[in-house]
């Protein structure tokens, strides 16, 4: 039960997460899963790229195809409505975080 209930909200920031990575520079979906990691946050494949593809569908990421040594790999960037909303969710998230730490 507590589980789920941290998991569900994870997932939530999950989108401030990759809209964070987004804007910074353009990344692909293993590296997106190997930086989740780093934080003690394991999310696989199979759930990861549902949330970009949703992501791209809500227009707030740009998805690129780049030939990198004879593979293609998708590459995932911000646009402007993802770097708008970025900023607005870094907003509430300060005011938040401020009152409840
Ligand atoms: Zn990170």
């Amino acid at each position: 039960m507590k589980e789920q209930i941290i998991r569900k909200i994870f997932n939530g920031l999950i989108y401030i997460h990759i809209l964070h990575h987004a804007d910074e520079e353009s990344f692909y979906g293993s590296w997106m899963i190997e930086e989740l990691k780093g934080h003690g946050y394991s999310m696989s494949p199979g759930t990861l790229y549902p949330v970009l593809k949703t992501m791209v569908e809500e227009g707030l990421l740009e998805k690129e195809e780049k030939n990198v040594n004879g593979k293609i790999r998708k590459y995932y960037k911000s646009t402007k409505k993802g770097n708008e909303l970025l900023l607005e969710l870094k907003e509430s998230l300060k005011v938040l975080v401020g009152e409840v730490m």
